[in-house]
């Protein structure tokens, strides 16, 4: 399948690795100590992407992917409770 050249920015969701583009991914990041899901703007500071998809959320989970995305450990019941609410809300 051809695809057209755009001029999107592209990210890379961070359990299977491919680059989509960035209005395809779900953005998090880390303020003030707590994660949280990016909403139209993205904000300031370390975060990584993730696509709309169950499979590559649960593999983020269980691989804990998004500790070296942040590089910093964070709890994983908590990311997975603030993934899994921001994947609902969409
Ligand atoms: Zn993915």
């Amino acid at each position: 399948m051809r695809r057209h050249q755009t001029a999107k920015p592209m990210r890379r969701c961070i359990a299977c690795r491919e680059s989509k583009p960035q209005d395809e991914l779900m953005r998090f990041t880390v303020q003030n100590g707590g994660l949280r899901a990016d909403g139209a703007i993205p904000a300031e500071g370390r975060g990584f992407y993730l696509c709309r998809d169950r499979d590559c959320i649960d593999a983020a989970i269980k691989r804990k992917a998004f500790n070296r995305a942040l590089r910093r450990s964070v709890d994983a019941d908590e990311v997975a409770r603030v993934i899994d609410e921001a994947f609902n809300n969409n």
